[in-house]
């Protein structure tokens, strides 16, 4: 049972690691964005996260404090208070992308965010370089 259960790991691991290597190209999925009411809602942030790679709770809260709003993520979903267009969460998330998840020597996205103190590293698994993010 064991080994059919680590088998399977295996896998999917080797699936996550195909995925993440295929293609040079590092495409983020649009922001599919509707207002409705007095809200903004993001209806595949959780896809935008995942191929982001990075936790849904700091993309969050860094695309609420560039739209100077409060955020908060729910089955899958963003929602924002106020009035956003398509162009202004998609324009915040590449912003985001280029900050923490590219790296700034080899532009590819293969990266993991190092904490240490209060500094924060982009480490790069494609290159090695470590640079450093500014988290004001
Ligand atoms: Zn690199």
């Amino acid at each position: 049972m064991v080994e059919a259960y680590d088998a399977l790991l295996d896998r999917a691991m080797a699936n996550i690691t195909n995925r993440e290597s295929s293609g040079e190209r590092f495409e983020i999925p649009i922001a599919s964005v509707s207002v409705i009411g007095a809200r903004t809602i993001v209806h595949n942030f959780a896809e935008i996260v995942d191929r982001l790679n990075r936790d849904p709770q700091h993309v969050l809260k860094y695309l609420a404090k560039e739209m100077a709003t409060a955020g908060s993520f729910e089955g899958g979903k963003g929602y924002f208070q106020g009035r956003f267009s398509r162009d202004t969460v998609n324009r915040l998330i590449g912003v985001y992308s280029n900050r923490f998840v590219i790296c700034p020597v080899c532009k590819r996205p293969d990266t993991r965010v190092e904490k240490k103190e209060r500094l924060s590293f982009l480490v790069c698994e494609a290159c090695g370089a470590r640079s450093s993010i500014l988290t004001t």
